[in-house]
């Protein structure tokens, strides 16, 4: 247990992508250490829990967070980490490594207003792709990519099919593209599904 008086700074934590959002005896035993016997662990609906750290330890923790396979993202204004399925029919079958890349790639950019991602590895939607900003379906050896969902709300949508039948490849340059294009061009704290009722879908693919 640790005792800490100075300033604290939220960070966000999970296991990574994998089978389920699971967390193991070791990494909760590590994140233990951080926290008083008191303080409490939040719980959000993407898949992460939210940690208090001291603001001037906090690169040495993420490190030895990462060090028990714990991945590490900042709270805020940012592109959260990929919310998935749980690849119940096998790592390659559902794309995992696909989703590993996608994260790797976007999760922490710095972005007008929080931006959730999900993945879902085939049609059955488990990682419900659709009632969220950007929705990943695997379909077959292919991607469809959503825009738009909101999840949120008595004006709750379910997102409009933006791109469908994408590699790999172009899955990955789309989405980079339009998040970069949502950075740049979002008005600060405009939500992804206002920006794109407002620049329109065309200046999404152009
Ligand atoms: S979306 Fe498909 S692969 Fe993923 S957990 Fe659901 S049924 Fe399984």
């Amino acid at each position: 247990m640790m005792t800490y008086d100075g300033n604290k700074i939220k960070i966000a934590i999970n296991g990574g992508i994998g089978f389920g959002a699971k967390l193991n005896a070791k990494q909760l035993v590590t994140i233990s250490k951080y926290m008083k016997e008191d303080e409490e662990l939040e719980l959000t609906t993407f898949q992460q829990l939210y940690i208090e750290v001291p603001e001037d330890k906090k690169n040495e923790i993420i490190e030895e967070f990462e060090r028990v396979g714990l991945s590490c993202y900042p709270v805020g204004n940012f592109v959260k980490s990929l919310r998935t399925c749980n690849f119940c029919k096998g790592e390659e079958e559902e794309g995992m490594p696909v989703a590993k890349e996608v994260n790797h790639r976007i999760a922490g950019k710095p972005v007008p207003f929080t931006l959730k991602v999900a993945y879902t590895g085939c049609p059955v939607g488990c990682g419900e792709p659709l009632l969220n900003d950007i929705g990943i379906m695997k379909m077959r050896d292919r991607y469809n990519l959503y825009i738009g969902g909101k999840a949120k709300g008595k004006d709750a949508k379910v997102g409009t099919l933006l791109l469908e039948n994408l590699t790999p490849d172009e899955l990955y340059a789309s989405l980079e593209k339009i998040i970069a294009t949502y950075a740049e061009q979002g008005k600060k704290r405009e939500q992804f599904h206002k920006f794109v009722k407002r620049v329109g879908v065309d200046q999404l693919i152009s």
